[in-house]
């Protein structure tokens, strides 16, 4: 259950030692920016199981909100690795296109599809929601 990721320079690698949890696709428009126009395509883990194997992350947490997601990516390329959510705590959202094998990828949801774009495919029958499922995806609680 090891997963290797890093970034396109390679100057940073992670380790994921443990289940990818919940995995989905955010459309929301603050993934937009950092995707680059597509859908957040990402797997949360337990921030126990994640860790930096080589190389130092940067970190970026905008100031002008109260609780800011903390966003992780190179220095020196600019690959986002990911973040931690104030949403989801003890948790690090891992975002799949730096895992060395992407193909594990199969998503559960589509996420805040309020600010979704038209260009942005949601697969057929993933069920999508207006902004978060209600929690938790992976399994039912009521
Ligand atoms: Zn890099
Ligand atoms: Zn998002």
């Amino acid at each position: 259950m090891t997963h290797n990721g890093r970034c396109y320079c390679g100057a940073v690698h992670y380790q994921i030692t443990g289940p990818l949890q919940a995995q989905f696709q955010c459309h929301c428009r603050e993934c937009s920016y950092i995707t680059g126009g597509g859908a957040n395509l990402v797997a949360v883990v337990n921030d126990a199981d994640f860790a930096f194997t080589k190389g130092d992350p940067k970190i970026f947490a905008r100031p002008d909100l109260e609780t800011p997601v903390q966003r992780y990516f190179c220095g020196a390329c600019g690959t986002a690795f990911g973040s931690v959510s104030p949403s989801r705590p003890g948790a690090f959202i891992v975002k799949v296109g730096t895992l060395d094998d992407p193909s594990v990828f199969k998503p559960q949801a589509a996420i805040f599809t309020c600010d979704r774009q038209s260009y942005q495919a949601i697969p057929e029958g993933l069920p999508s929601f207006d902004k978060r499922p209600p929690k938790p995806a992976q399994s039912s609680q009521s």
